[in-house]
């Protein structure tokens, strides 16, 4: 069955307000993490997005950088704005 990605928690990991530029990171449903850029003008939208390097991709098994992540960044971004996570994360 193709992987699919559950964000679990998203954690701000940086922020430079005045650029509108936040980095964050998400813990997934299987313990995947992945760190992933945004800039906020015009409007919110993921620039990048890489795995963190604590386990082994889940989509392909390897525990150094791989790109299977590019694939996932709508679905990822999606659950973001559909969860309203940002805004969360943002007002703790
Ligand atoms: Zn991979």
């Amino acid at each position: 069955m193709a992987y699919r990605p559950t964000i679990t928690t998203l954690k701000k990991a940086g922020i430079n307000e005045k650029e509108g530029l936040y980095e964050f990171t998400a813990t997934l449903a299987d313990g995947t993490e992945c760190r992933m850029f945004y800039n906020r003008f015009p409007e919110w939208k993921m620039t990048n997005i890489n795995r963190l390097l604590t386990k082994p991709c889940p989509v392909c098994r390897k525990d150094f950088i791989c790109n299977c992540f590019n694939a996932f960044a709508g679905e990822i971004d999606q659950q973001i704005k559909d969860r309203q996570l940002i805004d969360e994360v943002l007002a703790n």
